[in-house]
């Protein structure tokens, strides 16, 4: 990983709450040079393969994920909060730090056997990607991969999604 990408993440003390640090991805999706880079370092593993779809989780997902189904010629498919697709969908409840939550999917938006590839900013817990993973299995896709700006190695996530045999990219970690 390059140092200027890292370096184009800023770091905001007490957000959402005191006490979490969080990682801020817009200043690198403002900075021409480290978006064009971290979208080819997201998608090499698989450049000249045949990937159907991406799968973005809204909302930063949607950014890069649109960037990256750009570059690997595949298709997008949005996964979001509950209630916000128009079409038929499915959906799946997750844990929160507090509470549950409800993301969803159309349920035509990837047909079985489809080779797709999860893409978010940032895996923390797992929890949210986990939930995709699974939204995504039960509707036959063939997950490939999941990819994220950001890795927070302490709490484990990219883990989690390995242990469900779907290989984690990351480009840079936060401890
Ligand atoms: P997890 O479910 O892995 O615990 O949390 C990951 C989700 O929370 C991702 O959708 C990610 O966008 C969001 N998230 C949590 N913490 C941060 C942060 O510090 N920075 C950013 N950009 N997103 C975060």
């Amino acid at each position: 990983m390059s140092s200027d990408l890292r370096s184009s993440i800023r770091s905001i003390p007490d957000y959402p709450k005191p006490g979490i640090v969080f990682r801020d991805i817009t200043t690198l999706l403002g900075d021409a040079r480290a978006f064009r880079r971290a979208i080819d370092e997201l998608v090499q593993p698989w450049a000249g393969t045949k990937v159907d779809k991406v799968a973005g989780i809204e909302a930063r997902g949607f950014i890069l994920g649109g960037a990256v189904a750009h570059q690997l010629s595949a298709g997008f498919v949005p996964i979001r909060k509950k209630g916000k697709l128009p079409h038929a969908t499915v959906s799946i409840a997750y844990s929160l730090e507090y509470g549950i939550d409800e993301m969803e999917m159309h349920e035509d938006a990837v047909a079985p056997g489809e080779r797709v590839i999860l893409v978010d900013d940032l895996i923390a817990t797992g929890g949210t990607a986990t939930a995709a993973v699974a939204l995504l299995k039960r509707i036959g896709a063939e997950v490939e991969a999941a990819c994220f700006v950001i890795d927070l190695p302490d709490l484990g996530g990219a883990r989690k999604i390995r242990d469900l045999g779907v290989p984690v990219r990351t480009l840079m970690e936060f401890a």
